[in-house]
């Protein structure tokens, strides 16, 4: 065990130490100890994954605005190629700091240090503005947005975090669903104090070994990561949902669509 112990900490993160039949002491120790080794693999995979993501998702913009500088500078005759090369430069760098954004909210509502400006939220006025915002952008794509089944909900919490949860949900459902296809946001407030929204879509789908791992940061199913998007929108949508001490799931069907489902429990908030 302390042969192993020494290599795991000289870095060989896959070895394992040998574990006895006799199920002593020595033994559930081994056992243990390996559980532990288990965890700390998956965490340092994890974080070597959301480094080389970061990486690939800066390198991008930062490669496009440098490519722009130079070809401005070496080829730019005109003030018009400079004003192009600045807008071009100005929408790079929004997009970056839209990142950087969402990464220090989702850190922040993690751990619970941001402030919460907590209210009593009208959820479904909320639901309503956001259909109402991301019509046009259905339209433009041919998916049917479909907000019929909207009952009336409040919930004490923050406000511009819950928009941020609904629109990135509705966001992503018009954004993984083809032409004449149909996205339907319903909310729901039950006796139990349970309020429930859904969005509905019947987009790509997700397949089922990937659904795990489409709340965590950075991560998106498209491993080319060609499509926009940073992989933060349901990481934060998941921290807003937990900093309501509400939760949210998935499930979905590769090729047919998904449902993400949001559950509040209004009478678990705090008030204060
Ligand atoms: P992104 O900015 O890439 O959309 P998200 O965190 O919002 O990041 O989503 C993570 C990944 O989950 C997406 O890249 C996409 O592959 C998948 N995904 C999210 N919502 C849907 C959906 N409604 N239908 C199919 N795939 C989805």
């Amino acid at each position: 065990m302390t042969r192993t112990a020494r290599s795991i900490s000289a870095g060989s993160l896959e070895e394992r130490v040998p574990v006895n039949t006799r199920g002593d002491e020595i033994d559930q120790l081994a056992t243990t100890f390996n559980a532990m080794l288990d965890r700390i693999q998956h965490l340092v995979v994890g974080i070597q994954e959301i480094g080389d993501n970061v990486a690939h998702d800066l390198k991008s913009p930062l490669t496009r605005i440098r490519g722009a500088a130079e070809i401005a500078l070496t080829t730019g005759k005109s003030m018009l190629e400079f004003e192009q090369m600045a807008a071009s430069s100005i929408e790079e760098c929004d997009h970056l700091l839209d990142m950087i954004n969402t990464m220090l909210m989702i850190s922040q509502t993690e751990a619970g240090v941001g402030e919460l400006v907590k209210t009593d939220v009208d959820l479904t006025q909320i639901v309503n503005d956001a259909c109402e915002l991301f019509q046009p952008m259905a339209t433009d794509k041919g998916v049917h947005l479909v907000c019929s089944d909207v009952e009336a909900a409040t919930l004490h919490g923050d406000m511009s975090l819950l928009q941020r949860l609904v629109a990135n949900l509705v966001d992503n459902a018009i954004k993984y669903t083809q032409a004449d296809g149909r996205v339907d946001v319903s909310l729901h407030a039950k006796k139990n104090h349970e309020i429930v929204l859904t969005v509905v879509d019947t987009g790509i789908g997700i397949l089922e070994v990937k659904q795990p791992h489409v709340f965590e940061r950075f991560y998106r199913c498209d491993p080319s990561r060609s499509t926009a998007g940073a992989g933060l929108g349901l990481s934060l949508a998941k921290s807003i949902a937990e900093a309501h001490q509400g939760r949210i799931h998935v499930e979905s069907r590769a090729g047919e669509g998904s449902v993400f489902t949001v559950l509040f429990d209004s009478a678990k908030i705090t008030k204060w």
